[in-house]
């Protein structure tokens, strides 16, 4: 199979169809063999049944439906655990995103031999003020932490080589930094390309003013995830001996002094480096408890899911349901 075609989708009963029917007219003319996933991630409209109709008619179309609305993020999550094209799309179901694209990113990754390549919405269609300023904002601080050059990072067009899905793990809110994700695992040719990008045809956008004060969270945690989550104990563990021996400095210098200087003097607990050794002990201790505590989490942590998935269609399970 050459292409897996992933979306995720939350209430696009409208565009269903339409898109269905535009990605079937490209995949035609240029002969490839390809799958349509559907990941309806909780929606409480018709989409499902949409998408089950569609899979009546269209062998290529298959389905996957979450018992409620886990997040794009984890609906891409199951797309790619499931997709099995040499090319894996990840596309939008609001009709945002242009099938017609799909040729051009499937070259750049079989020919040119490209890991991933995102989407470039150069010139947009949303509102100005709620999406384009911020975005770019956010695509700079991105781009400043991760090192990845896109100017675009949270485009739904995307392209993968199937290795690049099968070995990240997009959790939380992640679907924003999937090519930082990727670069973290080690795939290193990274590129964009100019795409179309058409004003929502039908329902609203999923995500409000929220997106921005998560995305910046999770482009922190991204950061520090990739700098230290594999190695806790090397920025904790670093810390805490430092805050401890610190504090070891000031109880040292209390101690001498009380015992051979100054014996008739101060109280040690009338005395403001009392609270400093204190405290920073205090607080050494706990961070390399914490560091240590971190090393033990990833010495036993498995890859779990966190979603759950109610049916599949045209689809032989894989992973068996699982609950939170
Ligand atoms: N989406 C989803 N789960 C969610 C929110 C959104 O699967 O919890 C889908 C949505 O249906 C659409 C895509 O993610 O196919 C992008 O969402 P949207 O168009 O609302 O985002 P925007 O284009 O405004 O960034
Ligand atoms: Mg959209």
């Amino acid at each position: 199979m050459n292409l897996s075609i992933v979306i995720p989708l939350l209430n696009e009963e409208e565009s269903l169809k339409e898109l269905h029917d535009w990605i079937v007219r490209v995949m035609r003319s240029n002969h490839f063999l390809y799958e349509i996933l559907f990941i309806d991630d909780g929606s409480t409209d018709t989409s499902w049944q949409v998408i089950e109709q569609l899979s009546r008619t269209n062998e290529n179309v298959k389905g996957i439906r979450f018992l409620r609305n886990f997040g794009k993020s984890q609906a891409l999550h199951a797309g790619f655990d499931t997709a099995q094209g040499d090319v894996i799309i990840t596309m939008d179901a609001d009709l945002q995103d242009n099938p017609e694209e799909i040729p051009g990113l499937y070259e750049l990754i079989t020919k040119e031999n490209y890991d991933l390549v995102s989407g470039w919405k150069k010139k947009r269609y949303d509102s100005l003020i709620s999406k384009n300023l911020p975005s770019k904002l956010f695509n700079w601080a991105a781009r400043r932490t991760s090192g990845v050059k896109l100017h675009d990072f949270n485009c739904g067009l995307k392209a993968y080589k199937k290795d690049v899905v099968k070995n990240i793990e997009v959790s939380g809110e992640m679907h924003r930094y999937i090519p930082v994700l990727a670069k973290n695992a080690g795939y290193k040719n990274i590129a964009e390309k100019v795409v179309q990008h058409q004003a929502r045809k039908y329902g609203k956008t999923k995500f409000g003013m929220s997106r921005f004060i998560n995305g910046f969270l999770d482009l922190i945690t991204i950061w520090f995830v990739s700098k230290f989550g594999k190695r806790p104990m090397h920025l904790f563990g670093a810390m805490g001996v430092l805050m401890f021996l610190i504090g070891l400095g000031f109880a040292l210098y209390l101690g001498i002094d009380k015992l051979f200087i100054d014996p008739t003097g101060r109280l040690i607990t009338d005395r403001p480096q009392f609270y400093i050794a204190l405290t920073a002990m205090l607080i050494g201790s706990q961070m390399f408890l914490a560091g240590f505590l971190g090393e033990m989490i990833i010495r036993s942590r498995k890859n779990e899911a966190r979603y759950t998935i109610s049916e599949k269609l045209n689809e032989s399970a894989q992973r068996e349901p699982q609950s939170l």
